[in-house]
């Protein structure tokens, strides 16, 4: 598909995204993998309300209908329907007539931006609340009260919604690729990263002759990745390394975070990705805030997962406010990350990874037909590097992580150099191709 068409189709996907009133749970995140399933046939699971997840339960759904503030003339002084940021994710539902000093502290203004509406939530509090800007606040307090204040909201025994797909290849090792879909109504974070993740399956499934499998992911923020992660706790272990796609549709500087290790074969990969591209990026160490690389990279599951962004979340100054909107966030500028994801996908594919069928202490050379016949005449010296000697690093270090691309940089000696090796040491058997 041309370049143009992927745009003015994201454009229409974020036109038609960005006013579902997403939450942790609810019925606007079914709308939302609905509307992607149009990209590429994701499957949308429940998981109960009440269902225990590692350390945590799965609160149950939340939905919304209306919300206001009116004066006591009965004029609306803050509607929920001009604006999805204007409720606090998760406010209990209330119906009351109160005085200022009641709703002062219910209100919420962003610290920084008068005129932005801040985005706020309340998921394992029971609490209600709007925000609003620095103009509807002065307004309100002015008219003086009493107010009545509405949030029509429900919670019920209902569950929480995620999507995945599984794109399938040659090899039954998988890649991680997920991002998060509870946000209302901001482009940056996180509607842009569903869009695209949404896209990049789509390119990974039109690739001929896959190595490698995929596994994709639509869940909502921190309570969907570990529900996720425990209701396919085997699947997740035996996953090395993915990306977690947040952010990468704003105006501003590429970037990417870097994973767990940050010497993982996954961080190179970026850095080549944007250097052939020639595109000036910022590199954001590990670090355990962020987004769901921290359940990912958690001991128990240790994904090496990477982020590329795009006025990456807590950076830009409309975060978290209703000026991430779709004047900050492009279709055009999600596309040009889009390709970024596009050839990581594709050094992806051509990373070749090899592991020791013997991992268990040395293997013996001479069994195998390996050894020179003579012992103990080879060097250790990096230029005198004998086939021997490359030999046993090359036992020592393929332990179906790191590929032969890798193998190569840290011994500073050719691919070239080491692929007859490997060759043979494939026909002999001691090592496999991941
Ligand atoms: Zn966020």
């Amino acid at each position: 598909m041309a370049a143009s068409e992927i745009v003015s189709d994201i454009e229409s996907y974020l036109t038609r995204l960005f006013p579902l009133c997403r939450s942790i749970t609810g019925e606007p995140n079914r709308e939302t993998l609905r509307i992607l399933q149009e990209i590429i046939p994701i499957t949308i699971h429940e998981v109960p309300s009440g269902t225990p997840v590692y350390d945590w339960t799965v609160p149950d759904e939340w939905n919304i209908s209306d919300a206001w503030i009116e004066n006591s003339d009965g004029e609306r002084l803050l509607e929920f329907s001009d604006n999805n940021l204007h409720v606090v994710s998760y406010s209990q539902p209330i119906e009351s007539t109160i005085d200022w000093s009641e709703l002062e502290p219910h209100l919420h203004v962003h610290d920084n931006l008068p005129d932005a509406i801040p985005y706020r939530t309340s998921y394992y509090k029971k609490d209600w609340g709007f925000c609003l800007t620095a103009a509807q606040y002065n307004k309100i307090r002015q008219c003086g009260g009493p107010y009545r204040v509405k949030i029509d909201s429900r919670f019920t025994d209902g569950s929480l919604t995620y999507g995945e797909i599984l794109l399938q290849g040659t090899s039954q090792t998988e890649v991680l690729i997920s991002c998060y879909i509870c946000h209302p109504s901001m482009a940056n974070d996180s509607l842009s990263g569903v869009i695209l993740t949404a896209f990049l399956a789509r390119y990974i499934a039109s690739l001929q002759d896959r190595q490698w499998s995929y596994r994709v992911i639509f869940v909502p923020e921190t309570i969907g990745a570990i529900a996720y992660c425990a209701l396919h706790e085997s699947e997740m272990k035996n996953i090395d390394t993915g990306m977690v796609v947040t952010t990468v549709g704003g105006p501003g500087e590429f970037g990417y975070k870097q994973s767990l290790d940050s010497s993982h074969t996954i961080n190179r990969l970026v850095q080549e990705v944007f250097t052939e591209a020639k595109v000036p990026y910022k590199t954001y160490p590990f670090d355990i805030h962020g987004s769901d690389e921290r359940q990912y990279s958690s001991q128990g599951f240790g994904i090496n997962a990477v982020t590329i962004c795009r006025d990456r979340y807590y950076e830009y100054p409309f975060y978290h406010s209703s000026l991430d909107d779709l004047k900050f966030v492009t279709a055009n500028q999600i596309s040009e990350t889009l390709e970024l994801y596009e050839k990581l996908i594709d050094r992806i594919e051509t990373q070749a990874i090899f592991r020791s069928t013997k991992p268990n202490c040395e293997v013996m050379l001479s069994r195998h037909g390996l050894y020179p016949d003579i012992g103990g005449a080879q060097s250790g010296e990096k230029e005198k590097r004998t086939d021997l000697d490359l030999i046993l690093w090359l036992l020592f270090l393929c332990n179906g992580k790191r590929s032969i691309q890798d193998i190569a940089i840290q011994l500073e000696v050719s691919e070239s150099r080491l692929w007859p090796l490997v060759d043979n040491l494939v026909d002999k058997e001691v090592l496999e191709r991941v």
